[in-house]
């Protein structure tokens, strides 16, 4: 398990990870999802060990990685968003390497390095040179050196980035196969591989957390309610008015349609019911055209932004 609190890093007066806490639990796979410069990299790094905090504490299975860096690191397999490969070693070559020195007895060596081979679909690229194989298999050994030294929790900063369709699928697979042995800890900032990938999401915009919870449950807050765009021929407040008689409707807001004597408006309205039917003879009883009327549904991605963006807004409105 890792808990993370009050971490915070500064790069001279840059606050990349400002006041973070949250937990990893075992035997889970977990998203670190954000958009870039959240501070995904940075977070990795401070768990991983190879960068120290600000202020604030991770303990890695109770030990602290400032006091106690050697146990703490020997807990975490990580992959850092620029894989530490020698492109003139050999696969094999490069993965005895990294077993020696994460310290894995010799007499084991070669059986871990088997195992990380046959785990990660490698065996037939072995002893080719590393600059020679594709992004992917490229990806699929620095996965493999992660596993090296048996941690319980690897951590892997953007595996997908750069990869083509299929060899996204096969990575995709892949750490979820790991993610049946061992805790993941996976960084993206495209929602639709975490949410694909994970049971858990802490999404971090501008340093900060703005959510912490199990996918499932992130994916029932959205659509709570829902949200009717519609344009019609007619005067704004006249129009609002007949609006906000009609039950169901929670709020409605107005803006410019771009069309000569036409508003735009979006109306909220409670969950579970289609409103169009209501709103479309309400408003022609009062003889206003509907020129276009559409449902929105609240996607995860609008979850996703809404957070996002308001923290950036937020940041935006502390430093002016
Ligand atoms: P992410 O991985 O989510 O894209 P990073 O952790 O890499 O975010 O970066 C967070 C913020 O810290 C960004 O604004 C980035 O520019 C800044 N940053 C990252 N590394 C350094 C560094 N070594 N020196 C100065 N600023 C940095
Ligand atoms: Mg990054």
């Amino acid at each position: 398990m890792i808990e993370i609190k009050d971490l915070t890093k500064k790069y001279g007066h840059h606050t990349a990870v400002d006041h973070v806490s949250f937990k990893i639990r075992n035997g889970h796979i977990y998203g670190l999802l954000g958009p870039n410069g959240a501070g995904k990299s940075t977070t990795m790094n401070i768990i991983a060990g190879c960068l120290s905090p600000t202020e604030g504490t991770v303990l890695i299975n109770g030990y602290d990685v400032c006091d106690h860096p050697l146990e703490a690191k020997r807990q975490i397999g990580y992959l850092p968003e620029q894989p530490p490969l020698f492109m003139d070693m050999t696969p094999f070559e490069y993965l005895c390497f990294v077993a020696e020195a994460k310290g894995v007895k010799d007499d084991v060596i070669d059986r871990q390095v088997k195992e990380a081979m046959e785990m990660t679909d490698i065996l037939d690229v072995k002893d080719r040179l590393i600059r020679n194989l594709s992004k992917g298999y490229r990806q699929r050994v620095g996965i493999a050196q992660t596993v090296l030294g048996n941690p319980d929790i690897i951590i892997l900063d953007e595996p997908t980035v750069g990869l083509d369709p299929k060899q996204l699928t096969e990575i995709r697979a892949l750490i979820r196969k790991l993610g049946e042995k061992l805790t993941v800890i996976v960084s993206s900032h495209i929602l639709s591989e975490i949410s694909e990938l994970c049971d858990h999401v802490i999404i971090l915009s501008g340093g900060h957390v703005v959510a912490d919870d199990d996918m499932a449950s992130l994916e029932a807050r959205v659509s709570p309610e829902k949200t009717i765009r519609m344009t019609v021929k007619g005067d704004g407040t006249g129009i609002r008015e007949i609006l906000a008689g009609i039950n169901g409707v929670l709020e409605v807001e107005e803006g410019s349609s771009g069309m000569e004597g036409c508003v735009a408006l979006t109306v909220r309205t409670v969950s579970g019911e289609d409103l169009r039917d209501t709103i479309f003879f309400a408003m022609a009883e009062a003889r206003y055209a509907v020129i276009s009327m559409d449902m929105v549904e609240q996607s995860l991605e609008s979850i996703f932004l809404s957070l996002t963006g308001s923290s950036e807004a937020a940041r935006k409105e502390e430093r002016d």
